[in-house]
């Protein structure tokens, strides 16, 4: 026994990170030690392939540690890790963001995975206990590896109601649930107040913000109320977004709000209306059309990111060339590709899949379209002033989201003025010339 503070190794989205942080301070408060607890993701084969691997050689390398193990891959199949014998407990992943899941490990009284069981015993839907999440504690100024905090990500949702073929999310985190409003907007003051500039507004699907709220606020009113509310925050931005959902109160902050950063991150997934169907998701081809050219007219220079899937099953090759297509002509710059990824017991799994090999090149041609579209972006910035965030290692990001070379002092978290002055192998270089 060595009596080291916690760790967490995290796997999976930004709402694993956010939760990570809450873990790691929660089970320091709790005096765990000589413990590794590891959250896991359920997205892909890989992700559960990876968590399994860290988790054995974690075991070989440090027997004396102690592994605790949560997160949507054992929530959705809590034997499966339950049985590992390098796993000395399961905490469900509703109850990951409770105290006294820390404080009754502590005590040696590793709680058995309480209600929720393995999709092995009670098969699909074993949704679990639906608590909204509770607002997280503030995260300090001090991130993973020491780095300075550059931006905070503050959860407004968890969970989703709906249940697109290929998604085992609703799974592992259950229905959509909401944080009351009071409680965020306090939470984004307290960010405020710590000195950060910029928030994210993170969660599962946060389109669905509000729906099980009394009032039924949505995403949109909730960030007029968070403006309105913290006056001093000068970037709000939004993770991603379900393209069919977006309300008419985002719609005006998208053409009004100059704190609410120009950048959406659409959850499109594909680009073929066949495909959208049998993914069930809520949009159509064209209903992606009209949205960029509802948000261009708003917004001009707003910049759009999307999360695709390459080789759905049953794809062929007209259907993903309607995806390339649109991506080109909605001219969509930063571009997260998946090739698809089969989860045990979703209903995509058990339709027609696509060669390994053709989804692979497939994610090829798509990250390709997606740098060229990126490099256009970058090449017309230069020569432009503009608003930069200060990230770590001498990184600034614009509203739009682009990462530019700073060159000059600047304090980690702050916001400066920066010229772009020249590309340079893959980024643009741009010197600061103000503090804001
Ligand atoms: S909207 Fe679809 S893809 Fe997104 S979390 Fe819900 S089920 Fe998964």
């Amino acid at each position: 026994m060595t009596n080291a503070p916690p760790e967490v190794l995290t796997f999976g989205c930004r709402l694993n990170s956010v939760e990570s942080e809450t873990m790691q301070r929660l089970a320091s408060s709790a005096g765990l030690c000589d413990t590794v607890i590891v959250n896991t993701c359920a997205v892909t084969a890989e992700a559960e392939r990876q968590a399994g691997q860290a988790i054995r050689r974690l075991k070989r390398e440090s027997p004396h540690v102690r592994i605790i193990v949560t997160g949507c891959a054992s929530q959705i199949d809590a034997q499966k890790y339950a049985a590992m014998k390098e796993v000395d407990a399961v905490i469900p992943n509703d109850a990951k963001m409770q105290a006294e899941s820390f404080t009754n490990l502590v005590a040696a009284k590793p709680s058995p995975p309480k209600g929720g069981r393995g999709l092995g015993e009670g098969g699909l839907g074993c949704l679990y206990p639906q608590s909204p999440p509770s607002p997280q504690p503030l995260s300090p100024q001090e991130g993973e590896r020491g780095l300075a905090m550059q931006r905070a990500f503050v959860q407004i949702q968890t969970g989703c109601n709906y249940h697109c073929t290929f998604c085992i999310i609703p799974y592992g985190r259950g229905a959509s649930r909401s944080t009351p409003i009071d409680a965020i907007t306090a939470q984004v003051r307290a960010c405020a107040d710590k000195g950060f500039n910029e928030i994210v507004l993170t969660g599962v699907d946060i389109a669905s913000y509000g729906q099980d709220l009394p009032d039924r606020p949505t995403l949109g009113s909730l960030i007029r109320r968070v403006l309105q509310a913290v006056p001093t925050l000068p970037r709000l931005r939004l993770s991603s977004l379900d393209p069919a959902a977006i309300d008419e109160d985002l719609w005006d902050l998208v053409a009004q709000e100059p704190r609410l950063m120009p950048h959406l991150h659409l959850s499109l997934q594909a680009g073929d209306d066949m495909i959208l169907k049998r993914m069930k998701r809520r949009h159509s081809r064209d209903d992606i059309f009209r949205l960029c050219a509802r948000a261009r007219h708003l917004r001009p220079d707003i910049v759009f990111g999307a999360d695709i899937i390459a080789g759905f099953p049953t794809e062929t090759d007209a259907m993903f060339a309607n995806t390339h297509d649109l991506v080109e002509k909605c001219s969509l710059t930063w571009l997260h590709v998946f090739p698809y990824s089969a989860r045990k017991l979703t209903p995509a799994a058990k339709m027609p899949q696509v060669h390994g090999a053709i989804r692979k090149e497939r994610a090829d041609r798509l990250r390709a379209l997606g740098e060229r579209a990126a490099r256009r972006h970058y090449e017309s910035l230069i020569g432009t002033t503009v608003k930069v965030l200060v990230e770590n290692n001498g990184i600034g990001c614009t509203p739009h989201f682009a990462k530019l070379k700073l060159q000059g002092q600047a304090r980690v978290g702050g916001i400066v003025e920066a010229r772009c002055v020249r590309g340079e192998n893959d980024a643009v270089v741009a010197e600061v010339v103000k503090v804001v």
